[in-house]
C-alpha cells in the first residue's frame, strides 16, 4: 500500500542537525550513505516509503528579532543545498501538483516548514518572502508565546490570537501556506480554527486523552480539526506518547502512539516518521517501519489517511484562495 500512497512526513529536523553537528557544511554529509547517528538519510527515507518530506527550518524560540529571520534564511539555504546535492533522490516541491509529479518520477518531494512565528519577526512581508523561497507551512509558535499567539508550553500573552495573529492566518491562507497548529496553546488553536479559511495541520502532535502533555491535542480540538478538513500528524516523541517515559529511559514503552489512532479518528491522523532533532524515539518505532504500520492499522484506514493528506495539500495550496 505504501508503494501506491507514499508517506508524507510533516516534520524533519535534518537541516538543524546539519547546522548543529556539521557546522552547516552540507557537503560534509553524504545523504546517500548511512548517516547514523543522524536519524535521516536517503536509503532510510526510501525504506520508509517517504514520498514527500517537509524539512523544518526551525530556529530556537529564544532567537528573536532580525537574527531569527537571518537564521531562518540560512536554514532554508541548507535545505536548498542538500536537495540540490541529491538530484536523483530529492526535488523541491511547493504544491500538491509538484508532489504528485515528483513522486511519480521516483524522487522524494522536498518541502519546507518554518517552525515558529518568532521567525517572521512580526512582519508579514517576511512571511510572504518565506513563501517565495518555497516554504509550505509555518507553525504559529514554538515553545514560547509571542505577542500575537500563545505556545502550549509557556504563559499566554495573546489569549488566543490577536488581530495581528488573525492577519497572519489570513495571509497564510491567501498565499497558500498551510497553518500549522502544533506547539500552540488550546486557546490559540481554537482561535486559528475560527479564523482559518483553509484546512489547518498539526505537523507533529499527539493525543492528550492518551498522554496528558500540553503539546498534545485534546479530543474536542481533534474533532474540530477534523471538521475543518485538517490533518494531525502523530508525533512519536516519547514525552508526548507516554507519561511513564522519563529521560534516561530512552527505549520508552511499546508504541502507544499507534493506539491513539481509533481514538482520534474524527481528525485525520498521519504518522510522523522519526527525524533528527527529536533526540529519542521509542525503539518500537525505529525504522524500517512499513511492516509495523501495516500490522498496526487496517488497510482501509491508512488509505484514508493518505488520500486525506493529498486532499489537504490540494486545498491548502490551491491558487485563488483569498483571505
Ligand atoms: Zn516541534
Amino acid at each position: 500500500m505504501l508503494s501506491k500512497t507514499p508517506v508524507i512526513d510533516g516534520h524533519n529536523d535534518l537541516a538543524w542537525e546539519i547546522r548543529d553537528v556539521h557546522g552547516a557544511k552540507v557537503e560534509s554529509l553524504d545523504l546517500a550513505a548511512d548517516t547514523r547517528p543522524l536519524q535521516t538519510d536517503i536509503p532510510r527515507l526510501r525504506k520508509g516509503r517517504v514520498g514527500a518530506q517537509f524539512w523544518s527550518v526551525w530556529v530556537p524560540a529564544d532567537t528573536t528579532g532580525p537574527r531569527a529571520v537571518e537564521m531562518t534564511l540560512e536554514q532554508i539555504d541548507i535545505v536548498h543545498r542538500f536537495v540540490a546535492a541529491n538530484p536523483a533522490a530529492l526535488e523541491r516541491a511547493t504544491s500538491a501538483a509538484d508532489i504528485r509529479r515528483i513522486e511519480k518520477a521516483g524522487r522524494i518531494a522536498s518541502l519546507i516548514g518554518v517552525e515558529g512565528g518568532h521567525q517572521i519577526d512580526g512582519r508579514l512581508s517576511v512571511l510572504r518572502q518565506y513563501r517565495a523561497l518555497g516554504v509550505g507551512y509555518m507553525t504559529l509558535t514554538h515553545g514560547k508565546s509571542l505577542n500575537w499567539a500563545d505556545s502550549s508550553t509557556d504563559a499566554p500573552r495573546a489569549n488566543g490570537l490577536t488581530d495581528f495573529g488573525r492577519a497572519v492566518v489570513a495571509d497564510m491562507n491567501r498565499i497558500g501556506m498551510i497553518v500549522d497548529v502544533s506547539h500552540v496553546s488550546d486557546a490559540t488553536m481554537r482561535a486559528v480554527l475560527a479564523a482559518a479559511r483553509a484546512p489547518v495541520m498539526a505537523s507533529h502532535s499527539s493525543a492528550r486523552a492518551l498522554t496528558d502533555a500540553p503539546r498534545d491535542i485534546p479530543d474536542d480540538l481533534l474533532a474540530a480539526i477534523g471538521a475543518n478538513g485538517g490533518i494531525v500528524m502523530v508525533n512519536f516523541y516519547p514525552a508526548f506518547v507516554s507519561t511513564a517515559w522519563r529521560p534516561g529511559m530512552p527505549t520508552g514503552p511499546p508504541s502507544p502512539r499507534l493506539q491513539a489512532c481509533p481514538r482520534t479518528s474524527m481528525a485525520r491522523v498521519r504518522l510522523r516518521r522519526s527525524s533528527p532533532g527529536t533526540g529519542t524515539i521509542p525503539n518500537r518505532v525505529s525504522p524500517p517501519r512499513p511492516l509495523r504500520i501495516m500490522s498496526s492499522i487496517s488497510r482501509g484506514w491508512l488509505a484514508g489517511i493518505m488520500s486525506a493528506s493529498a486532499a489537504i495539500m490540494t486545498a491548502s495550496t490551491a491558487p485563488g484562495r483569498r483571505g
